[in-house]
């Protein structure tokens, strides 16, 4: 409550949307595990992408490969990001018959396989961080991040500017 109240006097209070309360710097910090194929006659391990976080001052925001269908731009700067030994071709966009749709996702190294998202349930402990970088939220972050269904059903609420 004091740092509430300090903010109050320091005026650093704002009625704001979550969106305009994440400031303008956040972390991304990519996470990947290993996937086995699903096709019996492969069953090669590739390393898959699980998440695509963006820690901001308000909290952090989990996004997966299909968030970024519609942000290329946004995925081209993740998969620059990434260490070179990882295998950027898994990384598609792919069609899925289950879906009817067309979606950035992860597929196997050797066969090509579209992994659905349902393959994406991983325990948390098997999963690495590969990347970690900062990023200014310019209107390409702050699009995506407008569609994390947390931002979408918020109301404005008071706030403590950083
Ligand atoms: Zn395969």
């Amino acid at each position: 409550m004091d740092a509430f109240l300090r903010a109050a006097f320091e005026r650093r209070l704002g009625f704001l949307t979550p969106l305009e309360a994440v400031g303008e710097n956040a972390t991304i910090v990519v996470e990947t595990a290993i996937a086995d194929c699903w096709n019996e006659r492969c069953r090669e391990k590739t390393q898959i992408i699980t998440s695509i976080e963006i820690a901001t001052d308000q909290g952090a925001f989990d996004f997966s490969l299909p968030d970024l269908t519609d942000h290329p731009h946004l995925l081209a700067e993740i998969l620059q990001r990434l260490p070179s030994s990882f295998d950027r071709k898994v990384i598609q966009k792919r069609y899925s018959h289950t879906q009817r749709r067309s979606y950035v996702s992860n597929g196997c190294a050797r066969c090509n396989r579209l992994f659905g998202e349902f393959m994406l349930a991983h325990d948390p402990s098997e999963t690495d961080q590969i990347a970690t970088f900062p990023v200014r939220l310019d209107s390409r972050w702050l699009a995506l991040l407008s569609s994390h269904p947390d931002i979408e059903i918020s109301q404005p609420a008071w706030w403590v500017r950083a």
